[in-house]
């Protein structure tokens, strides 16, 4: 970043002195490097229409041999009644918000400038080779006054100066065409063993801590991916998802941590960013890229991104769906078709999480099973990673068994870390025996019959309430136990149903919620 400031700085002088002079970057030893002129842009951008493209493209020719490029942006934010957001694609790309091809990387609001360069990008962007052609800075017009703004762009690059003229050959393909193709690394699906202290009763598995849903200096967070990774180790979690806005710029550095560390496991994902709604993937394959350009309302394009990350392995989740930020509120299906989770608790509890989980809890009434899932948002440290956290039963610590076991709804949700401990299980006699169920499970009653459900919640205030929910009904509420043993509810099933719980401290403020458990009534097919 200082680097960049240093030579956009260096760049604007020369443009102003009308000279073009040499300035050596890393590259060949000994070689000299040619900053071409400056090129300035002014854009007017008028207010988007509702059924407008949010996005403008602005072209600038790459010249051959060009080792780094440098883009700086400004405008008048008239106290924030403009935002506009800023990204990049290479000479592969069309200028159509259809095509994936030539994304090279996105800052949203975040920077006023950044560089791109074959080693090294600003945080955001991907390095590579930087091929001749038509290359196009996209803007986002997240918000436009009615009188609509100017964009001042300025662009240097600069090229090697000692090259023969033939062509640089084009980069490794980082969108959507290579997701389909990508695997899943033996690295990814080892096992990680580490301490937890929750077992699961009867299964041979464990329920892990982790948190799916953060930032970095990749997009808008102020946490180096490094940090993250020592917070969560200190924090007691075992597994992370690192969750930028609309780039896998983080990608190459999380792939060199998990090298070097074995915990906590650190997943790859992408907080797909529209102005209609985010969405995270988990998951993803290294430098997968996940195309955001969907318009707000476009439920079918929305679907299709679900189903691009799906496709490279990734589970896809609907992010804070009542959120009050401009452009944060879910404006696709909301019944959630083709979705693996929802966050219904993002970051401290608060009337928005109350909405999202009126929303979970009305799909699970339509009989579809979605994993109610939290998250912290984090960014910076006065929004800690881990509260909330989320936690899931799975028979080791690795990506492909957590994913798995977060898309079965083996995952329950608490305020922090470490507390409350929660144990949710249900017996109930199935053909001619009796059997046990977890969080997640479906129970097969073979005809209308009796449910006990055996409710354990350790290290909660003692003025907590637990209420056992079904077909958005409250069936019991009372207060939680405090000599570790048991409560035990038994229910009549007269019909499909599922069974969750909400843990409420005195002020109703949530201190848990679990996944339900199903009741299925009549012989398997
Ligand atoms: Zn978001
Ligand atoms: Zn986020």
């Amino acid at each position: 970043m200082l680097t960049a400031t240093r030579f956009i700085t260096f760049a604007l002088i020369c443009s102003a002195l009308g000279v073009t002079a040499p300035h050596v970057v890393t590259g060949v030893p000994g070689s000299m490097n040619i900053q071409t002129p400056t090129v300035e842009r002014l854009v007017h951008l008028a207010p988007p229409g509702a059924h407008d493209s949010r996005y403008v493209y602005v072209p600038f020719d790459v010249p051959p041999h060009a080792v780094r490029i440098s883009i700086s942006y400004q405008y008048d934010r008239a106290n924030g009644a403009n935002t506009i957001d800023i990204g990049l694609f290479d000479a592969r790309s069309t200028g159509s918000d259809a095509d994936p091809r030539g994304f090279r990387g996105w800052s949203g609001g975040r920077r006023s400038e950044f560089f791109i360069s074959r080693d090294e990008a600003t945080p955001g962007y991907l390095s590579g080779d930087l091929p001749v052609g038509t290359w196009r800075i996209i803007l986002g017009l997240y918000r436009v006054a009615q009188a609509g703004v100017d964009v001042s762009l300025k662009i240097g690059i600069e090229t090697e100066a000692h090259r023969s003229s033939s062509p640089t050959p084009a980069p490794r393909q980082t969108g959507l065409s290579s997701a389909g193709a990508t695997t899943v690394s033996d690295a990814e699906r080892g096992t990680r063993r580490t301490s937890s202290p929750q077992k699961v009763a009867g299964r041979g598995s464990r329920w892990w801590r982790g948190d799916l849903h953060m930032h970095t200096i990749h997009s808008d967070g102020n946490w180096t991916v490094a940090e993250l990774i020592s917070g969560a180790r200190n924090a007691g979690l075992d597994f992370i998802c690192v969750t930028d806005h609309n780039t896998a710029s983080h990608h190459a550095e999380i792939d060199r941590a998990r090298a070097g560390s074995q915990q906590p496991l650190v997943l790859r994902g992408e907080e797909i960013t529209t102005y209609g709604g985010h969405t995270n993937a988990w998951g993803l394959p290294s430098g997968t890229w996940i195309d955001f350009r969907v318009r707000a309302g476009d439920s079918a394009r929305m679907s299709n991104v679900a189903a691009q990350a799906r496709r490279s392995g990734a589970l896809i989740s609907i992010n804070h769906p009542f959120a009050l930020c401009g452009g944060c509120a879910w404006s696709y299906d909301a019944v959630a078709r083709g979705f693996d989770a929802i966050e219904v608790w993002n970051g401290v509890w608060e009337p928005a999480d109350e909405q999202a989980l009126a929303m979970w809890d009305k799909i699970l009434q339509n009989g579809q099973h979605i994993t109610g899932i939290a998250s912290s948002d984090s960014h910076r440290p006065t929004n800690p990673i881990g509260q909330p956290t989320m936690h899931v039963a799975a028979n080791e610590l690795s990506q492909t068994a957590l994913l798995n076991a977060i898309r079965q709804g083996r995952v329950y949700l608490t305020s922090e870390v470490a507390r409350p401990v929660v144990s949710f299980e249900a017996e109930a006699t199935t053909g001619k025996r009796r059997s046990r169920w977890i969080i997640g499970d479906e129970i097969r009653l073979p005809a209308p019959g009796t449910v006990r459900f055996f409710i354990t919640i350790e290290t909660a205030p003692p003025d907590a309430t637990i209420s056992l929910i079904s077909n958005g009904q409250v069936l019991r509420s009372f207060s939680a136990k405090t000599d570790g043993q048991p409560q035990v509810v038994e229910i009549e099933c007269q019909r499909d149903s599922y069974y969750r719980l909400e843990v409420r401290d005195k002020t109703k403020r949530v201190l848990a919620l679990t996944n339900p458990i199903y009741v299925k009534i009549g012989k398997d097919r």
